[in-house]
């Protein structure tokens, strides 16, 4: 088997068995491995650490199947890693009309694979060199289940990072223009084709349940609404009024659809399409005002050397939101970037009340549900963070 040797004082990592092996701590490759072939990955003295999937193209050199010597990287294995994937959410999918993630990547074991369920259908992401050298028995292993149906959305940027191309499409038949799915008692269609990610924020699911012990009475701003995942909780849990604001006019209508789903009464929400930056601004400068504010911004900074601009992104909604607070407010506030670490997303949020003259405390911190766990070998698997931060009164 080809096999990738790494520079003297760079096995540490992969020691402690963490699955990327970076460009700069290979030394040499032996044999001549095809994109996303399997390789030995050994110690510069030689010894033999692990085997992992090689991806010339990407910084990430290799991610590693397994640490275990003499186990074979084959169909058998990775039925074995999907089952035991799946085994872990039995809980969340005996719930009728389901959705959840069921394959969350290198934290399953399954470096590159994205599976998310929606009801009876499971939306697959291959996302590295190494699930697209198995992506037929991958794509077999997930179709064998009784009664699912696949869809193929292999577009995200990273795979371009891989030196892959964009694959997508349904492979039972044609997709639904939606699927009906129930979370926490609400319904939602959502578009497993053409929205955003897999169709909907799953990661967000707890948080949303988290919210209504907010909303009794509340006036809300839900900043970066998407389809109204958030607004509808606000809704549900007693908010006296909705303000859903997103950038995409067709997420809007996503949330309203879903919200009139829901029964829920147009008196009570208003659909706002901007730039939150631009209309946050706007509400500040006319003297409005909200009781809770929601911001869950997309990704601003998807790696580390982006971290400084995201930064300042955050901090500057962070301060417009405290400052369309009332006294006694409430913000629940997010970040997604796995660039900025929840040390330093404390540390913008802090500053963005100094900045806006506010005293706040944090009564909550928020994270990613059990379905999209961490590997304590892999923290950055830990990409969702939230503070729920309370004004003085
Ligand atoms: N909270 C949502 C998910 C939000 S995803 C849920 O639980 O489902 C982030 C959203 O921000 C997307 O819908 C995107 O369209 C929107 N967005 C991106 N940039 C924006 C901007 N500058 N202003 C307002 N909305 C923006």
């Amino acid at each position: 088997m080809p096999s990738l040797q790494l520079k003297p004082g760079r096995e540490r990592p992969l020691e402690r068995r963490h699955p990327w092996i970076f460009s700069g701590a290979v030394d040499r490759v032996l044999g001549e491995p095809a994109v996303g072939e399997t390789v030995d990955v050994l110690a510069s003295d030689g010894r033999w650490l692990a085997k992992a999937a090689y991806s010339p193209h990407s910084q990430i050199r290799a991610r590693v199947w397994t640490w275990t010597e003499g186990e074979p990287v084959d169909e058998a294995f990775l039925s074995l890693r999907l089952q035991q994937a799946l085994a872990a959410r039995s809980d969340l999918a005996s719930q009728p009309n389901a959705a959840f993630r069921e394959v969350h990547a290198e934290t399953d074991g399954l470096p590159g694979l994205i599976v998310d369920r929606y009801a009876d259908w499971r939306v697959v992401q291959l996302l590295s060199a190494g699930v697209e050298q198995f992506r037929g028995p991958i794509l077999d292993l997930l179709a064998a289940d009784d009664g699912v149906k696949l869809l193929e959305r292999s577009e995200a940027a990273v795979r371009q990072l891989e030196g892959l191309e964009p694959r997508s499409g349904s492979l039972a038949g044609r997709a639904p223009d939606s699927v009906e799915i129930v979370e926490h008692g609400l319904r939602y269609a959502v578009d497993i084709v053409g929205g955003q990610k897999t169709g909907f924020y799953l990661d967000q699911r707890q948080n949303r349940l988290d919210v209504r012990s907010l909303a009794d009475g509340v006036e809300a701003l839900d900043g970066f609404a998407y389809t109204g995942g958030f607004a509808a909780n606000l809704l549900a849990a007693g908010a006296a009024r909705v303000t859903l604001l997103d950038s995409s006019v067709e997420s809007l209508a996503g949330a309203d659809h879903n919200l009139q789903l829901n029964a829920f009464n147009r008196q009570d929400y208003q659909l706002l399409a901007g730039d939150a930056f631009v209309e946050m601004r706007r509400f500040r400068d006319q003297g409005r005002s909200f009781d809770l504010i929601v911001l869950d911004p997309p990704k601003f900074a998807p790696t580390r050397a982006q971290a400084a601009a995201a930064a300042r992104g955050y901090k500057d909604i962070n301060l417009l939101a405290f400052k369309l607070l009332r006294p006694g407010g409430v913000l629940v506030t997010f970040s997604c970037s796995g660039g900025i670490e929840p040390d330093l997303f404390q540390k913008i949020v802090a500053d963005a009340a100094l900045d806006a003259r506010v005293e706040a405390v944090i009564v909550g911190w928020l994270s990613q549900p059990a379905d999209h766990p961490v590997a304590l070998r892999f923290p950055e698997g830990r990409y969702l963070k939230g503070l729920v931060c309370r004004t003085a009164s």
